[in-house]
């Protein structure tokens, strides 16, 4: 079994919907995993925004969506078609939903609507693959993906998963499914986090046993910097999935992070490859350790905040103390993106989210000496060699500069 897995910016228009059933008829996949069409996710999130607190612009947030689908329908599918009419009852269900108090709970209110966007792309999806030919079955994804009630950040029922895969994957045809949204046994739809159709795709692949996962890209493979940002990049044609969730682990925007779990623990390759040019190899993951070493790879974060703190009584930043510090980032929720200690300092970089800071400020002002710099980008480099340390630093100031056998991590202004 095959599993593809297409991401949004695949499904644009029209016409990217066609290359789509293209590449279908020429690499024959058995499942689809679909994410909504385009930025359609942060559509909804602002629809969901408007309705939660009752602001005037709903409707033409809602308005937005429906000519955004509809524009793409009118292009594939006669007025009177089935899709056409599928489309305007998803419509409605939304509506319906809209015209309801929301929950008291916005992230439960949320995944009552986000969904929709991968309904609707997989249905437009679905109706153009039916009349091109294809036996196709429509699979809901939130009767299909068991999860806890952990809205917005939705934890999977391993067990009900399993079971629900395995009965309906065993139909024949292309079954065409939804990423990132699941049911929970209240009744209700979950999400699993953004950009998390890569996990819904590794994990039926996984639970399925299935020969490989292919993700379907606008870059032709896993590259090993980000073209934003540096001129000339490279393709990492075969990595492990220890450096894949390495790189996911330092920010690298290939793979959702939590993709390579199931597929490092069923040994299952995945392949990113481009949709613009289907006939390139793309990039291979899989156990293979050989290539990892072979490419320098380059991971910047923006935004970053180096904060130093130092005991007021020269006390030593031993455990107990970095316990009691670690405590606090960890109740905050500030996710530190490297650490270094000395004597009586403590450095730690993290995103800057004002109110986090401030709060981290207070909690810790009264026992410590601070300083910090914000602004900052931290640089990860994988494979590093002393030349490009050189290179990403030229004309820069380096606040903080830690190396291990593998990965040099640089905190620069
Ligand atoms: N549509 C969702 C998002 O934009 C899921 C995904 O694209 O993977 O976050
Ligand atoms: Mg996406």
């Amino acid at each position: 079994m095959k599993v593809y897995k297409f991401g949004g910016a695949s499904l644009q228009t029209a016409a990217s919907i066609r290359n789509l059933v293209s590449i279908l008829q020429k690499y024959p996949a058995d499942v689809v995993v679909v994410s909504a069409m385009n930025k359609m996710t942060n559509a909804f999130e602002e629809l969901v925004d408007s309705y939660f607190h009752h602001r005037p612009d709903m409707q033409e947030k809602f308005n937005i969506i429906k000519d955004y689908h509809r524009t793409i329908a009118r292009e594939l599918f006669t007025d009177h078609s089935q899709a056409t009419g599928d489309l305007e009852k998803l419509f409605s269900t939304i509506e319906e939903r809209m015209q309801k108090v929301p929950f008291v709970n916005y992230d439960k209110t949320y995944d009552q609507l986000v969904p929709y966007g991968e309904k609707l792309s997989s249905t437009i999806l679905y109706h153009h693959l039916k009349q091109e030919g294809f036996n196709c079955r429509w699979l809901d994804a939130t009767e299909l993906i068991h999860t806890d009630a952990n809205f917005r950040e939705a934890r999977l029922e391993d067990k009900k998963t399993r079971e629900s895969l395995d009965k309906t994957l065993q139909q024949d045809g292309l079954k065409l499914t939804q990423g990132f949204i699941g049911g929970c046994k209240e009744g209700y739809m979950t999400t699993l986090g953004r950009e998390g159709s890569d996990y819904t795709a590794a994990l039926i692949a996984a639970f399925t046993g299935a020969e490989d996962v292919t993700i379907w890209k606008d870059v032709p493979g896993l590259l090993n910097a980000d073209p934003r940002y540096f001129e000339q990049t490279e393709i990492l044609s075969h990595i492990s999935y220890h450096e894949a969730v390495e790189l996911a682990f330092y920010g690298a925007k290939v793979i959702h992070p939590k993709t390579i779990k199931p597929l490092q623990n069923y040994h299952i390759p995945m392949y990113v490859r481009s949709f613009l040019e289907p006939e390139k190899p793309g990039s291979l993951i899989d156990s293979s350790t050989e290539w990892d070493d072979n490419i320098t790879s380059y991971i910047v974060k923006r935004n970053q905040v180096l904060l130093t703190l130092q005991t007021m009584d020269f006390s030593f930043m031993a455990e107990d103390h970095l316990h009691h510090l670690y405590g606090i980032f960890n109740k905050l929720g500030i996710k530190l993106n490297l650490m270094q200690n000395s004597a009586i300092t403590l450095s730690v970089c993290f995103d800057k989210e004002d109110e986090k800071l401030e709060s981290l400020l207070r909690a810790v002002e009264k026992t410590h000496h601070f300083k910090y710099n914000e602004g900052l980008d931290l640089i990860t480099l994988r494979h590093y060699s002393t030349e490009a340390i050189q290179r990403v630093t030229r004309n820069r100031k380096v606040l903080l500069d830690q190396r291990s056998r593998r990965t040099a991590q640089l905190v620069v202004y």
